[in-house]
């Protein structure tokens, strides 16, 4: 507390100590004393009423305090959705939009027809694939490379309860990825992404050891929750949530209905002035630990 307030709240103590007495001299000298007495009483009630209310604001900030604290074990689309609400706040730039559509968890199916729509608009995404459908779909894998989109991986078992067994347990899900993409391409790549982000489930001894590996961890800024929207959500949501950001890491899956929305979702990039990139090997990893997952982090 400052010593200005001190100074103040002895000066008020003064203040209402003489007005008490002043009333109880009052009291004493005046001969209608129920009125006055049932006056004071009133005063008494209202000084109650402005206490508790006083008392309820600090509950308000007792919850909010605590709020913070359960904050700890938010995930990545927790944090992307705050820090893209921070980020809104500060001024409009004008210069250099960009969006990097992310597809996980395939390939499949719908790969190549996720392909198609990106090359009709001649833009490139980054792929993140699980161990099992690369093999189910090896063809689909060379049509990524092929086509110039990034390829990245999404480890074997995509599950928490697997992955952080030990410090390497992830780091050797990526590392058999890596064979299977060589296998299947001839090719490597070191951009990697952790299913359900890299926080909270991931420990600090998992992603040193990736890091030690030499892989580039990416988390996203903006989950658009396709696989449990339909279409006209997703492109909702899209909308709703990059109208007031220009950089933006987008987290979709091989969905029939995300499909559905691409060309359309690419089309409204296009028409708002982002730059559809992919990720490149040479990029800065962005992700919850190294502090960059949104571009004003420094
Ligand atoms: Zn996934």
């Amino acid at each position: 507390m400052k010593k200005e307030d001190l100074t103040f709240k002895e000066k008020s103590k003064e203040k209402i100590l003489k007005t008490i007495k002043h009333v109880l001299n009052y009291i004493r000298h005046n001969k209608n004393k129920t009125k006055v007495i049932a006056g004071v009483v009133a005063i008494v009630i209202c000084v109650g009423v402005v206490s508790i209310v006083k008392l309820n604001s600090k509950e308000v900030l007792a919850c909010a305090k605590s709020r913070n604290i359960m904050l700890e074990g938010e995930t990545i689309t927790d944090i992307a959705l705050s820090g893209s609400r921070e980020i809104e706040k500060g001024p409009s730039k004008s210069y250099g939009k960009v969006v990097y559509l992310t597809i996980d968890d395939g390939p499949s199916e719908y790969t190549d027809e996720i392909i198609k729509i990106l090359n009709k608009n001649n833009v490139k995404a980054t792929f993140f694939m699980i161990n099992s459908n690369m093999q189910a779909y090896p063809e689909q894998v060379k049509n990524i490379v092929k086509n110039e989109n990034t390829a990245g991986f999404h480890s074997v078992s995509h599950d928490i309860h697997k992955l952080y067994t030990s410090p390497t347990a992830a780091k050797n899900e990526f590392d058999t990825n890596q064979k299977t993409f060589k296998e299947i391409t001839g090719e490597t790549s070191k951009v990697i992404r952790l299913p359900f982000g890299s926080k909270p489930y991931t420990p600090r001894s998992s992603y040193n050891a990736l890091m030690d590996a030499g892989y580039k961890l990416w988390d996203w800024t903006l989950d658009t929750e396709d696989w449990r929207s339909t279409s006209p959500q997703i492109i909702q949501s899209v909308i709703k949530h990059t109208s007031d950001t220009d950089d933006a890491v987008l987290l979709m899956h091989e969905r029939k209905q995300t499909v559905a929305v691409l060309d359309e979702m690419i089309q409204h990039f296009k028409k708002e002035g982002f730059e559809i990139l992919p990720i490149k090997q040479s990029d800065e990893q962005r992700n919850y630990w190294n502090g960059k997952l949104f571009k004003t982090e420094k």
